[in-house]
């Protein structure tokens, strides 16, 4: 950033008596090996923070692509899954890598989210040891690139509500996929506009004229890299942010996919044709499907407090350095940080990020005792739930806040692409709609 002159205690800076390392220490916490691992591979690719802006949108889809599987070659990406199938083994290792990944480009980050959070986390949390087995392995290695198509057009923060529908044939032992309306095609959807080749789907499941409620399938989408049969695929187009992501439409015509696609954790269909879940009431049934669902929102409000990180970073940097106005003639213009209206701006938002970031502590650990088996009661699940959804909201808001507030703290220069707050503000805006809109958390 361009500024008047590099902090010196000559310039009247005092370095404060920091430990600095032991501050490091407790930031990473019980995770340092992952986060410093995510954090060399961020100095590894930081060029693509500046090729962003000069690639063309395919291109940067493309450039994003090939970095989520560079990363994913490191290992960062597969914390969260089973050892057996390549993974690290570790949620809350798997959270700490994400949150991390956030000091760098976000659409690098959120395609990471789609693959292993999203389609990854469907497929692991949802399906059974077939579905494992069938796609754990290349998903992990980022080789089959998949979507979680949960949002229709009609209803996004309504679920439940959802219009496509997967009708099981008993005859053919298929359930066959229709988009009923414009209404209800798949939008939004992360990895559909190029580059995903399944998608975890949800519709509501019919049995024999009876409507089971929303269930997750998997249903390929593109074969040689064009639509599969029944497939109609629309690319969503440029974005106010997150242009790397390749976010898309999906419509579903009478798409045949085997009785076994259906992600049968909680519920399944006999050959036959009888439905059965070991869950009686729909409604609990549903509220536990999405329940296990949990960590994609706990990582985007981690991937928030980082992202209100960097803008401090910038606009306490600068604080240190840029000089305006001289306090009485003839004497040297005094740093903005020694002005108090500028403490007030800045000094209660780097506070409430170390307090947002112990908070996202909390969240990971109780995250990673429940989906670990350490903690089993079910209160402590629901509790867990409650405490993502408001995790989420406020920190989610607080980067929205804050960003813009840094960016105005650094005068002309914080709108200057190259000091990043044009991609931070633009990239960050949807966190706090995605993963569930705040107001409705
Ligand atoms: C970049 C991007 C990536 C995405 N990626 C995916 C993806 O990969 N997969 C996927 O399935 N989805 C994805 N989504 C969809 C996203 O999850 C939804 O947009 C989100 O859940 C909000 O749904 P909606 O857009 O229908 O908003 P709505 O639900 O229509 O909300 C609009 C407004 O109405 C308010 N509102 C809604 N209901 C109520 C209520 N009951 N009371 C008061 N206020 C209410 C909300 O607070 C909000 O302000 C993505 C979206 C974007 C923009």
């Amino acid at each position: 950033m361009v500024t008047d002159e590099a902090p010196t205690e000559a310039s009247g800076y005092v370095q404060p008596e920091i430990d600095v390392p032991a501050l490091a220490a407790l930031l990473d916490g019980e995770y340092a090996e992952i986060r410093e691992l995510v954090r060399s591979n961020l100095k590894t690719y930081a060029s693509i923070l500046e090729e962003a802006d000069e690639l063309s949108l395919d291109a940067y889809r493309e450039r994003v692509r090939e970095l989520v599987v560079e990363m994913a070659a490191t290992g960062q990406t597969g914390m969260g899954f089973p050892r057996e199938y390549g993974g690290g083994g570790d949620v809350g290792a798997s959270i700490a890598a994400f949150e991390t990944l956030a000091f760098g480009d976000l659409s690098v980050l959120v395609k990471v989210g789609v693959q292993f959070g999203l389609f990854g986390g469907a497929i692991l949390q949802l399906g059974t040891e077939r579905h494992h087995d069938a796609y754990l392995p290349d998903l992990i290695t980022g080789k089959l690139m998949g979507c979680f198509a949960m949002t229709e057009t009609g209803h996004g923060s309504n679920v439940q509500a959802l219009g496509t529908v997967a009708r099981y044939d008993a005859r053919s032992q298929e359930f066959v996929l229709t988009t009923p309306g414009e209404e209800a095609r798949k939008d939004y959807i992360g990895n559909a506009a190029r580059h995903g080749e399944v998608a975890v789907v949800f519709a509501q499941l019919e049995v024999d004229g009876t409507s089971e409620g929303v269930h997750a399938f998997v249903v390929p989408i593109r074969a040689g890299g064009e639509p599969a049969p029944g497939v109609r695929i629309e690319d969503d187009g440029r974005k106010m942010g997150l242009n790397g992501v390749d976010n898309g439409r999906l419509h579903f015509d009478g798409v045949r996919i085997p009785r076994e696609a259906l992600l049968n954790r909680f519920a399944d269909v006999t050959p036959e044709g009888v439905y059965e879940s070991p869950i009686d009431n729909p409604n609990r049934r549903f509220f536990t499907m999405l329940g296990t669902l949990v960590q994609g929102r706990v990582s985007v409000g981690g991937a928030a407090v980082n992202a209100a990180k960097v803008a401090l970073t910038v606009a306490t940097r600068y604080a240190t350095r840029r000089r305006q106005f001289e306090p009485a003639p003839g004497e040297r213009e005094q740093l903005l940080l020694d002005y108090g209206l500028h403490q007030r701006r800045l000094l209660p938002l780097i506070a409430r990020t170390y307090a947002l970031h112990f908070a996202q502590d909390v969240v990971r650990t109780r995250l990673h005792e429940v989906f670990s088996g350490i903690e089993t009661d079910a209160q402590a699940r629901r509790e867990l739930e409650a405490r993502a959804a408001g995790t989420k909201a406020l920190t989610t808001w607080h980067a929205t806040r804050t960003i813009q507030e840094c960016r105005e703290a650094c005068g002309g220069a914080g709108y200057l692409s190259v000091n990043r707050f044009a991609a931070l503000k633009s990239d960050s805006d949807i966190f706090t709609t995605f993963e569930g809109d705040n107001h409705v958390l």
